[in-house]
């Protein structure tokens, strides 16, 4: 089956990166969200990208007009995926939220429609069992930013099929992406890595290890890693990092418990770049003020 219409549910920092590249790819995207406002950011978003794009040489005028032209959005999840080939679920990591897109998923989408969950964590079989076509369900794991970011993690349910891995993997490879297969496991590969250092990093500060600054100074420069764990946490946003940890605590154990500064800063709103403030504050024209 060739895929054609791809509908990502969410219009945040992850939906909106995968409905871009889903449209530099050629499919015909519409992005679903409860929200207007995230709506219209992420197509502004789309647009800068384009823009940055053709100044870096990265893109033409032409493939960024293609991009916009195939990518649409909409307030109307039950219409929108009557029309798909492809779900592509990112709302935030909450399970009951997940639980209840997939279920008004499976009432009003086509028999051949194949569910891919962007979710950190969650179990892909438990997803599948929100729904009556198990062998269709997987998870497609993106990484943020998704349009330079270049692995798509593919993790199989139980009862996911072959035929369900091999299309998710031409899709993933069409938008640019590596992939990797990945058996069933709370936290795959990256999650359950990135939660586990970043979850010690947030224990180390409160301990008064070393400030935020030097503890991202000595892992960048000393362990090599591209960002330190408080500029990645705030990338990704504090609150889906500590889901994240929620879940990997639930299904994993002690090792995973949240430290109490992560949930203090996220009981505090400070949610990291998309609030303006998280461990570092970006309220001055987007300036890191620390
Ligand atoms: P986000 O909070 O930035 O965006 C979520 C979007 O979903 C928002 O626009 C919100 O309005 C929308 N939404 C909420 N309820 C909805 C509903 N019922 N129907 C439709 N839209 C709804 O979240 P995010 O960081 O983009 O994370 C989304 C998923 O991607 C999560 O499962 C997360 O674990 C996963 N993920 C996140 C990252 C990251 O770096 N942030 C990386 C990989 C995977």
């Amino acid at each position: 089956m060739a895929i054609q219409n791809v509908t990502v549910m969410g219009a945040g920092v992850m939906g909106r990166g995968i409905a871009y590249v889903s449209a530099l790819a050629g499919f015909h995207t519409t992005l679903v969200d409860i929200s207007e406002k995230q709506l219209q950011e992420a197509y502004e978003h789309a647009k800068q990208t384009t823009q940055k794009g053709i100044k870096r040489g990265k893109l033409t005028d032409i493939q960024a007009q293609n991009l916009l032209d195939n990518l649409h959005t909409s307030l109307h999840f039950e219409t929108t995926i009557e029309s798909a080939d492809l779900l592509i679920e990112a709302v935030p990591e909450k399970r009951e939220l997940k639980k209840s897109v997939m279920e008004m998923a499976e009432e009003h989408a086509p028999d051949h429609t194949i569910f891919a969950s962007n979710t950190s964590t969650i179990s892909p079989t438990e997803i599948a069992s929100f729904t009556k076509r198990p062998e269709k369900v997987a998870v497609m794991h993106f990484f943020n930013p998704v349009h330079l970011m270049p692995l798509v993690e593919i993790v199989k349910g139980l009862e996911t099929s072959e035929q369900t891995v091999k299309i998710i993997r031409e899709s993933a490879e069409k938008m640019g992406k590596e992939t990797v297969d990945v058996n069933e496991f709370p936290g795959f590969v990256t999650s359950r890595i990135s939660a586990m250092v970043g979850n010690e990093a947030f224990h180390m500060l409160q301990e008064g290890v070393a400030t935020a600054e030097d503890i991202d100074k000595a892992i960048r420069l000393g362990l090599n890693y591209p960002m330190g764990p408080f500029e990645l946490g705030d990338l990704v946003g504090l609150d889906a990092r500590l889901n994240n940890l929620k879940y990997l605590h639930e299904t994993l154990g002690e090792k995973f418990r949240p430290a109490p500064l992560l949930e203090q800063y996220v009981k505090a709103g400070r949610l990291g770049r998309k609030s303006g403030k998280g461990v570092y504050d970006y309220t001055s024209k987007g300036e890191l003020i620390k």
